[in-house]
């Protein structure tokens, strides 16, 4: 039985933290193959080590002197290797950095240095080896990740090792230069080592005890969400529930390996389960909510729209001739909306207008922004009738007004727009009507 462990940024931001984490993995001896995140803030007002990094790294690309802003950096490091009491010198290295960011080594070198440094800070602690990510996390020469060559080089590099420490955040192209995932991406390397070794579990542990059902910032104290499937967590994921990366799901999807998201500083907690499919009963109708501010609505309009093949296809070429990409279309018989991101859109929404009358030729394009989507999601829905029924009448109850209805064919979420100031009241009338009314 083997456990791959992440530990973010917060989990890692001093020696006292680094101590705890040392306690997690010592209570457990399957927990072998660790990956850390650079240090995080210490308290709401300190600065994460990747952020002084990107700032740093800017210094030296306006070829600016950056030697105050460097040795605060290996300050935030050495506190830790003092607090932990190691004899472990990080100067050759911090040498390396300083001649690297005068070379221009780019923005992606910069930030990867946190979880590099961290990395072997917490393999000299833990006395495990330490495998450099560049290494084995291999990305292609158009950026993207590629997942079955790294599957390969990690697989044989691991295979005949007791523990590891694999930093997170970053690989390297085939020639050895640096790239990063984007921020907050050892979620997603601890999901590809988890996938190469084939774990039993993924923990991820981080400053939550899991995942809760709504926002905290809207709804005071939610309940914890006790399992997921990955499919829901994805819904949830894209419509701004952040406590894991959205790709971290993808690697141990492919093998079925449950994430385990706990909390460093509440270790007794169960925290929440990420599972490929489960019999367990939800305790309510629906896992979670989510949504996001900053929609715009297009609606297009043209007599007969249904019986003209490829009208569809056309309206939405000319949002990919200018690179947008919609996130929901709902339709009617002469109208079709298309959802997009407010902000992206805004630049764009002229051309757009007069590709959509090019291409389409409808009767008339309505533009209407400050939108927000909100995303009610539950495996529970399936088989529980009445779901929808509930959701409209507590928004109407709540006074507010629906503007789009949109639920996907495999009865997972039910996707409602209604406009931005209605936002937060919504998400209260749906939570009520389905958590606090049945307590
Ligand atoms: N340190 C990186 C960040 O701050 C990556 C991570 O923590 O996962 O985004």
């Amino acid at each position: 039985m083997r456990k791959v462990v992440k530990f973010g940024g917060s989990s890692l931001a001093s020696a006292e933290q680094f101590q705890k984490v040392g306690a997690i993995i010592r209570a457990d001896k399957e927990r072998r193959f660790v990956v850390p995140s650079a240090p995080g803030k210490r308290s709401s007002d300190d600065t994460k080590v990747t952020d002084m990094l990107y700032q740093c790294y800017d210094l030296a690309e306006q070829g600016k002197d950056f030697k105050k802003e460097l040795k605060a950096i290996q300050d935030r490091y050495q506190e830790i290797i003092d607090g932990l009491s190691l004899s472990l010198s990080l100067d050759e290295e911090f040498k390396t950095i300083e001649k690297q960011f005068k070379d221009k080594a780019g923005t992606n070198y910069a930030a990867s240095r946190g979880e590099y440094l961290n990395g072997i800070i917490m393999a000299n602690y833990l006395g495990y080896e330490f495998i450099d990510a560049a290494e084995v996390i291999l990305f292609n020469e158009d950026g993207e990740f590629n997942a079955e060559v790294t599957n390969q080089n990690l697989r044989k590099r691991l295979e005949s090792l007791e523990s590891a420490v694999i930093p997170g955040f970053y690989g390297a192209y085939a020639d050895g230069r640096v790239k990063t995932f984007s921020r907050g991406g050892s979620d997603v390397t601890g999901s590809i080592v988890a996938r190469a070794i084939k774990a039993n579990v993924y923990e991820n542990w981080t400053d939550v005890s899991g995942f809760l059902i709504a926002d905290p910032r809207i709804i005071y104290k939610p309940e914890g969400i006790e399992t997921i499937t990955y499919r829901e967590l994805r819904e949830l994921a894209y419509m701004g529930a952040s406590v894991l990366h959205e790709d971290a799901i993808f690697p141990v999807r492919s093998e079925g390996i449950p994430i385990n998201i706990r909390n460093t500083n509440a270790p007794e907690d169960n925290g929440t389960w990420i599972v490929e499919s489960t019999c367990q009963k939800p305790k309510y109708v629906i896992t979670g909510i989510a949504g996001k501010k900053g929609f715009c609505a297009v609606n297009i309009e043209k007599d007969k729209m249904n019986s003209e093949i490829g009208f569809g296809r056309k309206v939405l070429q000319a949002f990919e001739e200018n690179g947008i990409s919609f996130e929901h279309v709902p339709s009617g018989i002469d109208t079709m909306t298309v959802f997009v991101h407010q902000d992206e859109f805004m630049h764009k929404e002229q051309q757009v207008v007069s590709a959509i009358h090019r291409l389409a030729d409808p009767d008339s394009v309505d533009i209407e922004g400050d939108f927000a989507l909100i995303a009610v999601v539950g495996r529970g829905m399936k088989s529980t009738r009445g779901t929808a029924g509930r959701i409209f009448s507590a928004l109407a109850h709540a006074n507010v007004n629906i503007k789009m209805i949109d639920q996907g064919s495999s009865e997972l979420n039910i996707i409602i727009g209604v406009a931005n100031a209605d936002f937060e009241t919504a998400i209260k009338a749906v939570y009520d009507i389905f958590v606090l009314s049945q307590i």
